[in-house]
Parts: C-alpha cells; structure tokens; sequence
C-alpha cells in the first residue's frame, strides 16, 4: 500500500493530516496522532501469516523477526488464584522486549520516508530496540535515556551503535533532551511514544491471540497490561476494534491497565483522584515510570469505552510476584512486567475478574536485562 491509503488523525479531536514523519501531534490540541486507514480491507498487510491493516508493505518491512511469541499456560499461579492464568512471551522478541513490535513498523515507515537520522528517548527497552533496527535500516540513531536505568538495558543500546546520552533526572528529562536535540540538529524525533506508527507494530501483538486463540476457550476475557506510556495497550485496544469492525470477532477482551503506586498518571485520572508528577517516588518497574504519558487522555478514554479498569500495586508486590513467577513457573521477567501479574490480585479483589476467568499477561521484558530481585 501507499500514504494514500492512509492518514494521521488526532486521537482526540478531529483533525486529519496526510502523512509525515515529521508531524507527530495535532496542530489543533497538541495531542498525538494515530493511522487512520481509508479502508481496513484494502489497507491489509501479510505478517507473521496473518492479514493486518498496516502503512507499510511486506516489501518494505524492516524485520528481525520479531512477533509470533507463544503464549503458555500458567497452571501452578492458576490453581492458587482459582483463574485461568496465560502469559504470551513477549521478552522472546529479537532485543528481548515487546518494543520490536513497534519498532519494526516505525523504522520501516521512517525508512521508506527517506529518514537517515533519528533521535529517541527510552527508559531502556524502546531505546535498546530502536538502536538494533536502526542499526538494520541503515539509520544513525540517538537515544536519551535516564541515568538510572539499568546497566544492561544501556549497555544494550550501545552495542547496536545508537549513540548514547544519559540524561540525569527523572523519565521525563531524557523526553526533554531528546526533543530539544531533534530541534537543535534538525533530526527526526521518532518517539514511540508519540509515532502514530509505532502503535500499528503493537497491535500485531493482539493479531496473534486472535489467530492462535480465537474460538478456543483459552481466548482470554481479560488482557492485563503493565502501561507507561500505554502503546501496547493502545495497539491491542485497536486490534481488537479492527477485528471487530471487520466481524471477524463478536467479543473483544476486557484489557485492564496497571501501573505503580509510586507513578500512577493513568489510574489517577481514570479514578478522578489526585496524583501529581510531583508526588512522583521511585520505582523499579522502569518500564512504567512516566509521570507525563503524552496518550493520558487517550488510554483513559479508551479504558472507559471498552470496559476497561486501572489498578495501581506497591515496590514490595512487584518484587512478590517477580519472584512467583520464577519460582512457580520458572519464568525471569522483567519489574515492569510483575507489576502486571501483581495488578492481577487487586483486580480480582474488586470482583472486576471473577473467579474461573480466562486471564492473559504478556511478558513484556526479559529479567536479566533488569536489577535482580534478590
Ligand atoms: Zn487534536
């Protein structure tokens, strides 16, 4: 397909523009933009064997081989919480996170558009994905991220070639830096925060549990996903909306968001409580900690349309259940992915998944990229 097939629109108002690597926010609102499709049958795209709405052809796609993650079942954390527990291994993506999703759709488009040079900021796993790919596209990549994150994630940014700024400071100071060395040096800022196409990467994520699930009983009736800056969230939320306007679903999963009591942007407003980026504290589920997410208003506008619900969880439950995983299931993940399995409790305190549930978790990130629990 071509740009024509497609355009940006705003994900709160209703401006459209045509496409640019260059525009990532409206100029009406300043909100971020998405990929509107002119038509989802004529917009379809073969990957990983499936048919998906995507802005760039097979021809064109820049790949590591990343997706087709499998998902397994979780019997022993299953029978103690009395739901029926899965997890789709999302840390087997080629850098080891779920990001290559998403940075596989954005560098091929950036790359198609001509780009030869990008700047990015990352609290580690997006920088450390957007410094392979860029590596593979042929692409001089610069990436921001925090000085607090963890050795193995910079070290990892740094073996791809991205050239490497650790910026001082809270998550949203590497946004800050990055933004203003885009406009200083005139570099395209491919923030996967903001890129309206890095979300069309993460709903291949969703694709899969339809084309491996769907008409199974293990098609999940809730989708629990830990959410910074909410794209993988964002992506399977369309996913699913595309697989249920093109009547190839009657149902769509209930997908649940959860963050950290010590960062909670998302579950602040979706609760309409108070919560500040100043009241900020440390975390060390660094995948989530974002005080500022540019998409707030979108999650939670989607979270309220799709019958979605925002659970926050302390250090010490992710800690709990980094370790429950391991022990009981023999699975490494990542903080940042705990916390999702932690929010699952709290869910099902407040009755919102009820006992005997079908229950899906990605495993977003590989352990061993992060601190270790003990
Ligand atoms: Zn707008």
């Amino acid at each position: 397909m071509n740009q024509s097939n497609y355009c940006f629109t705003c994900s709160i108002c209703e401006f459209s523009t045509s496409p640019s690597s260059e525009i990532i926010i409206c100029k009406k609102c300043k909100s971020p933009l998405d990929v509107k499709y002119a038509s989802l049958d004529k917009s379809k795209t073969v990957v990983n064997s499936i048919d998906i709405p995507l802005p760039i052809t097979s021809e064109d796609l820049i790949s590591l081989g990343e997706g087709n993650t499998p998902t397994i079942s979780l019997n022993n954390l299953s029978n103690n919480l009395d739901v029926r527990l899965s997890t789709k291994l999302e840390y087997f993506n080629p850098t080891g996170s779920f990001k290559d999703r998403g940075t596989s759709i954005m560098i091929s488009c950036l790359k198609k558009a001509g780009i030869k040079e990008i700047s990015e900021d990352s609290s580690g796993n997006a920088g450390a994905s957007i410094s392979a790919y860029a590596s593979k596209a042929k692409i001089k990549s610069h990436i921001f991220a925090p000085s607090s994150a963890p050795n193995a994630k910079i070290n990892q940014i740094k073996v791809y070639g991205a050239k490497t700024y650790l910026i001082s400071g809270s998550r949203d100071n590497a946004t800050k830096e990055a933004e203003i060395f885009s406009k200083t040096h005139g570099i395209t800022y491919a923030s996967h925060n903001l890129s309206p196409y890095f979300i069309e990467g993460t709903k291949i994520f969703a694709y899969e549990i339809f084309r491996d699930l769907y008409n199974s009983q293990d098609f999940p009736e809730h989708i629990v996903i830990p959410t910074g800056n909410g794209s993988l969230f964002l992506g399977a939320v369309k996913s699913f909306l595309e697989l249920y306007s093109s009547n190839k679903i009657n149902l769509i999963p209930k997908i649940h968001v959860v963050q950290t009591e010590s960062i909670q942007p998302i579950y602040a407003l979706f609760n309409t409580s108070h919560w500040s980026p100043s009241n900020q504290s440390k975390t060390i589920a660094g995948g989530i900690a974002v005080s500022s997410p540019p998409r707030v208003n979108q999650i939670v506008k989607a979270l309220h349309e799709n019958n979605g619900s925002c659970v926050i969880v302390s250090e010490k439950e992710i800690i709990e259940w980094q370790l429950h995983l391991a022990n009981q299931e023999g699975l490494y993940i990542e903080p940042t992915s705990a916390a999702a399995f932690a929010g699952i409790s709290k869910l099902m305190e407040s009755k919102i998944i009820k006992k005997g549930a079908s229950v899906l978790i990605p495993s977003t990130g590989f352990g061993l990229k992060d601190i270790s629990p003990i």
